[in-house]
């Protein structure tokens, strides 16, 4: 496996989308092929150790990580969308935001009782997404066996909010 400086990866891009967040954007990082098959390679790798049975990934860049991470593990892949995209029956799950909510769907039967789920985002801040996701993929009864992401945030102190769960991360602020 490629050993690769992600960090040189990311484009950081202060106050966006308002005054006081630096954005990590990490389209600068998809568009290279060997640094996107870096990134992906190196989550199969730490991901597969837990073997999974299948991968979710909220909308919209946990799909860009989730989907080839399943394709190379040859394990399906679920998303996790916001209200109203998906067509099926959905379970869904709200969450608080510094202003306000959210709320996250999932196709009520993507997921069976006892399944081995991983959990793969761009990126870890508050962790509200990620636990909104845990609670999700909990209530269809299928367990969370990992959750991992490109970059973390660490002084957010997401890891906090997912307490009892198995956290990796490949790049750190
Ligand atoms: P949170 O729910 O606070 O952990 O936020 C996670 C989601 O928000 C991730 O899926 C990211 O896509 C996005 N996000 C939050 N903060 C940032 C940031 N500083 N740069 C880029 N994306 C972010």
């Amino acid at each position: 496996m490629k050993i690769v400086d992600f960090d040189q990866y990311i484009r950081v891009i202060e106050d966006f989308p308002k005054p006081g967040i630096s954005f990590k954007d990490i389209t600068t990082l998809l568009k290279d092929g060997e640094a996107y098959r870096a990134a992906i390679d190196n989550i199969v790798e730490q991901v597969k150790g837990y073997q999974p049975d299948i991968i979710v990934g909220p909308e919209a860049r946990g799909f860009l990580l989730g989907a080839p991470v399943a394709y190379a593990l040859g394990i399906g892949f679920v998303p996790v969308r916001k209200p109203g995209k998906l067509p099926g029956q959905t379970v869904s799950e709200t969450y608080e935001l510094e202003y306000g909510c959210d709320t996250l769907e999932v196709h009520a039967d993507a997921l069976r009782p006892g399944q081995r789920v991983a959990i793969l985002d761009d990126l870890l801040a508050t962790g509200g997404t990620t636990s909104a996701t845990a609670r999700l993929i909990e209530k269809t009864g299928a367990q969370v066996v990992s959750m991992g992401f490109l970059i973390e945030l660490s002084f957010l102190e997401g890891r906090k909010k997912l307490q009892g769960y198995d956290i990796f991360s490949l790049l750190n602020y």
